[in-house]
C-alpha cells in the first residue's frame, strides 16, 4: 500500500508543477490525475536528465583567411572566442600549413549549460598551391570518430568525451562567379564525414539581385558536383502553419549568405549589433540585410539536436561500418584479428598496482601448482585413506612455485 502511495506521488511531482495546496497535502492527486499510468512523464524525465548532464556541441569554421569567419562565430554565441589569436603576415603565411585550433568555452543561457567547442583551420585555402589542402582537416575528423570508438568499445564507457564534429560552416568568398575549385574539393572530400553548411561570406559586398544570383550558381554546382551538404530534415504534417512557413524560408536561403560584427552601433535610436559605414548602418540582425538571424536559428534553436544525430547516425555509423569491415576482412584472410586502429600504449601501473599484479600473479600460480600437485596425488591414489585436513592444508604444504614440474612427484 505504501509503495503505491510512494508511487503516486512520484507521477504527481512529474506530471507538472506542484501548486501550493499540492505541496501542504503531497499525498493527494486530482481525479484527473489518478487516470494516469505515468509514462506520460517519459518527457520531463528525459528533459531534467538532460539539463542536469548539459549539452555539448561542435563547430568546425572552414574557408579561406579572412572571409570573416572568427567575427560570425563571435556574433553567433556573443563570446570572444578568439582572445589569443595571432595573425600572421605574407610572409608567414606562405609557409604556413593547416592547423587545427580549439577553441572551447562553457556558455549557460537560463540554467542550461552548453560546452561549446570551435575548431578553426588557420590556413586553409592561403597556401599557392591548395592541392590537399583540405587533407589535415578530414584527418581531424577521422581522429575524433576513431577515439570515440576506441572509447565507445573500451571498458569505461560511462564518461565518453564526445568530440565528433557535429557541423562545418563553410565560408564561400562573395568575390567569385560561384565555388572556387578548392570549395568543391574541399566539400567533396569532407561531405561523407561531416553535416556542410555552406555560407556566403560578408554578404554586406553584395547587393540582393547579386546574392540571388550567387546563391542559385552556388546552389546548382553543388548539384552539378554531386556534393552533399547538410539537408534539413523534412518538416511534420503535424506542425503549425507558422512553423511549416519558417521551415520553408529556411530551406529557400541556403546558402545563408551571412554578416559578421564584433561592434555595437546605434541605429534607429536602437543599439545593434552591426557594421557602420558612411553611408549607412548594415544590421547584422537584421532579416532583410542578411540570413544571419536564419542561420543562427537554425545552428542553435531548431538543428542542433538533428546535427548531433545526423552526425551520430549518418557519418559517424559510416566510419564505425568501415572499421567493422576492415577488421573482419582481415581476420578473414589472416585468421587472427588485427585492429585498424592503432593500439595506443596503456597507461604504465604505479608501483603499488605493480606489487598488487606481482601477488596475484603469485598466488594464481601457487593455486594452479597445488592443483596440479592434487591431481597428481589423486591419480597415483595416494589420496586415498588421507584424514580431510591434510587434504584441505596440502596447498600450505606446497613446495614453492617453481619446483614444480608436469610428471614429478
Ligand atoms: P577570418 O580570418 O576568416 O577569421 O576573418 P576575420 O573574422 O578576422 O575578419 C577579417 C576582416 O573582415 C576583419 O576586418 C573583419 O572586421 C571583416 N569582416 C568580418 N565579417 C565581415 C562582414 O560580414 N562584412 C565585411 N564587410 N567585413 C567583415
Amino acid at each position: 500500500m505504501d509503495s503505491i502511495i510512494i508511487q503516486e506521488r512520484l507521477v504527481e511531482r512529474l506530471l507538472s508543477p506542484r501548486t501550493q495546496a499540492q505541496r501542504s497535502h503531497p499525498g493527494k492527486l486530482k481525479d484527473h490525475e489518478k487516470q494516469y499510468v505515468g509514462f506520460a512523464t517519459l518527457p520531463n524525465q528525459v528533459h531534467r536528465k538532460s539539463v542536469k548532464k548539459g549539452f555539448d556541441f561542435t563547430l568546425m569554421v572552414a574557408g579561406e583567411s579572412g572571409l570573416g569567419k572568427s567575427t560570425l562565430v563571435n556574433s553567433l554565441f556573443l563570446t570572444d572566442l578568439y582572445k589569443d589569436r595571432k595573425l600572421l603576415n605574407a610572409e608567414e603565411r606562405i609557409n604556413q600549413t593547416v592547423e587545427i585550433i580549439k577553441h572551447t568555452v562553457d556558455i549557460e543561457e537560463k540554467g542550461v549549460k552548453l560546452k561549446l567547442t570551435i575548431v578553426d583551420t588557420p590556413g586553409f585555402g592561403d597556401a599557392v598551391n591548395n592541392t590537399e589542402c583540405w587533407k589535415p582537416i578530414t584527418d581531424y575528423i577521422d581522429q575524433q570518430f576513431e577515439q570515440y570508438f576506441r572509447d565507445e568499445s573500451g571498458l569505461n564507457r560511462k564518461n565518453i568525451q564526445d568530440n565528433r564534429v557535429h557541423c562545418c560552416l563553410y565560408f564561400i568568398s562573395p568575390f567569385g562567379h560561384g565555388l572556387r575549385p578548392v570549395d568543391v574539393e574541399f566539400m567533396k572530400a569532407l561531405h561523407e564525414k561531416v553535416n556542410i553548411v555552406p555560407l556566403i561570406a560578408k554578404a554586406d559586398c553584395l547587393i540582393p539581385s547579386e546574392i540571388r544570383k550567387l546563391k542559385e550558381r552556388i546552389r546548382e554546382e553543388i548539384d552539378k558536383f554531386g556534393i552533399k551538404v547538410y539537408q534539413f530534415p523534412e518538416c511534420d504534417s503535424d506542425e503549425d502553419e507558422e512553423f511549416k512557413q519558417q521551415d520553408r524560408e529556411l530551406k529557400e536561403s541556403a546558402p545563408f549568405a551571412v554578416i559578421g560584427s564584433n561592434t555595437v552601433v546605434e541605429a534607429k535610436g536602437q543599439r545593434v549589433r552591426g557594421r557602420l559605414y558612411p553611408w549607412g548602418i548594415v544590421e547584422v540582425e537584421n532579416q532583410a540585410h542578411c540570413d544571419f538571424v536564419k542561420l543562427r536559428n537554425m545552428l542553435i534553436r531548431t538543428h542542433m539536436h538533428d546535427l548531433k544525430d545526423v552526425t551520430c547516425d549518418v557519418h559517424y555509423e559510416n566510419y564505425r561500418a568501415q572499421c567493422i569491415q576492415q577488421m573482419t576482412s582481415k581476420l578473414t584472410q589472416d585468421n587472427r584479428i588485427e585492429s585498424p586502429i592503432p593500439i595506443l600504449p596503456l597507461p604504465t601501473p604505479d608501483t603499488e598496482t605493480e606489487k598488487l599484479i606481482k601477488m596475484k600473479d603469485e598466488e594464481v600460480s601457487t593455486i594452479c601448482a597445488c592443483a596440479s600437485w592434487m591431481l597428481e596425488l589423486e591419480s597415483r591414489e595416494s589420496l586415498q585413506g588421507c584424514p580431510i585436513e591434510v587434504v584441505l592444508r596440502l596447498p600450505l604444504l606446497c613446495p614453492p612455485v617453481g619446483s614444480w614440474g608436469g610428471g614429478q612427484g
